[in-house]
C-alpha cells in the first residue's frame, strides 16, 4: 500500500511500508510526521499508521528529508489563501445550496407529495392535468430510482423533493466513498426512468392515447438531458467513473442541445448546473492531484468499461424510445 509522507510542509512518497520504516530508522521521518494512505480519510500522525508503533526511531533526526522522487501537493486541512473570485464562487454555490435546503424545510413531512402537487398544478395550468400528473409521476421513478439504488448501496439519502420547472432531486446525506459508488447511484434514476418512459410508450400505443405518447416522448427527453456527461447532472457522475475528461465533451453537448432543441429557457437551469459544477470540474480535470483524489477516481478498468457499456446502452434505449415517441406523435398530427 503506498504511503505518502508531509515534512516541514513538503510532501513526499509513495512509499512502501518498508521504504518508510526504513526512513524512520534512518531518521530522515520522525513518527509525529503526518501521513495518508489509501482509505485514510485524514492525514494522522505516523506512528498512528498499523505497523509503525513499534518501529525504533532514530536517535538522532535529521533534518533532511528523504531523497527519494515526490510528488508535490497541497496539505490536506491547510487550504491556500483564497482569492475574492473563489470567495464569491463559495458565497453563490452557498446560496444555491441553501435555497435547496430552505425549500426543503418549508415542505417538512409532506415535502414530497405537496411539492409534487405544487409541479402538477404548474404543469397542468400549462399542458392539462392529464399530461402533468404523467410526466410528474414518471420523474418520481427517475428519483426512486436513485433511492433504490442508493439504499442498495448502503448510502443514506432524503426522500425525493420536486421544485417546479426544475424537476425533482434527492438530497445525499453522505458523501459517496468513490466515483464507481457515485456513478452506479448515478446510474439508477436515468434507469428507472427508461423502463418506466417505455412502460408509459407501451400503454400509450395500446390506449392510443395521444397524450400518454406525449408523457413518454417528454419523459425520453428528460431522462437524456440527464445523461450529459457533466456534473451534478447524472451523466456527469456516471462519466466520472469512466473517466471525469467526458466533462469537456458534456460542456460541449450542453450548449448544443440548447441550440438544437430551442431550450432557451433552461438557460437558468444550465447557469445553475454550471455554477454548481464549476469548481468540482476545476479542481478535478486542472487542480493539483491530491492522494485522497487519486484514490477517489482511481476506478478498476474491468468496471470502467463496464460503465461505458452501460452508459452506451442506456443513452441507445433512451434515444430509440424517443425517436419512436415522436414519430407516433408526428403521425397523430397528421390528421
Ligand atoms: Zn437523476
Amino acid at each position: 500500500m503506498a504511503l505518502y509522507i508531509t515534512r516541514n510542509g513538503k510532501q513526499f512518497g509513495p512509499y512502501s511500508l518498508t521504504e518508510a520504516k526504513e526512513h524512520v530508522r534512518s531518521g530522515n521521518v520522525v513518527m509525529t510526521d503526518l501521513a495518508w494512505q489509501e482509505g485514510l480519510p485524514n492525514w494522522v500522525p505516523l506512528n498512528q499508521i498499523p505497523g509503525f508503533a513499534s518501529v525504533p526511531p532514530a536517535r538522532v533526526p535529521s533534518p533532511t528529508p528523504p531523497a527519494t522522487p515526490t510528488i508535490p501537493a497541497p496539505l490536506q486541512g491547510s487550504r491556500p489563501q483564497k482569492t475574492f473570485i473563489q470567495n464569491l464562487w463559495g458565497w453563490i454555490v452557498a446560496g444555491v445550496v441553501a435555497l435547496v435546503k430552505f425549500k426543503f424545510l418549508i415542505f417538512g413531512a409532506l415535502k414530497t407529495s405537496l411539492s409534487m402537487l405544487l409541479m402538477i398544478w404548474v404543469y397542468s395550468w400549462m399542458f392539462g392535468w392529464q399530461f402533468a400528473a404523467g410526466l410528474v409521476f414518471l420523474i418520481f421513478v427517475h428519483e426512486m430510482g436513485h433511492v433504490i439504488a442508493a439504499k442498495w448501496l448502503g448510502m443514506p439519502v432524503s426522500a425525493p423533493l420536486f421544485i417546479p420547472f426544475i424537476g425533482a432531486s434527492i438530497i445525499m446525506k453522505q458523501s459517496p466513498r468513490d466515483a464507481w459508488t457515485e456513478a452506479l447511484m448515478a446510474y439508477g434514476g436515468p434507469f428507472a426512468g427508461c423502463v418506466g418512459s417505455w412502460i408509459c410508450w407501451f400503454i400509450a400505443l395500446q390506449l392510443q392515447e395521444n397524450w400518454v405518447m406525449a408523457v413518454a416522448s417528454v419523459s425520453f427527453v428528460i431522462n437524456l438531458f440527464n445523461m450529459i456527461p457533466v456534473p451534478p447532472l447524472d451523466g456527469g457522475r456516471i462519466c466520472a467513473a469512466i473517466s471525469p475528461w467526458f466533462w469537456i465533451i458534456g460542456l460541449l453537448l450542453l450548449g448544443a442541445s440548447v441550440i438544437y432543441f430551442h431550450a432557451w429557457n433552461s438557460i437558468v437551469i444550465i447557469v445553475l448546473v454550471l455554477i454548481w459544477a464549476f469548481p468540482r470540474i476545476k479542481q478535478t480535470l486542472f487542480g493539483q492531484t491530491t492522494p485522497a483524489m487519486q484514490a477517489y477516481y482511481n476506478t478498476h478498468i474491468s468496471n470502467r468499461f463496464t460503465m461505458a457499456l452501460m452508459y452506451i446502452g442506456l443513452i441507445a434505449a433512451l434515444l430509440l424510445g424517443y425517436w419512436d415517441a415522436s414519430n407516433h406523435l408526428s403521425h397523430l398530427s397528421d390528421y
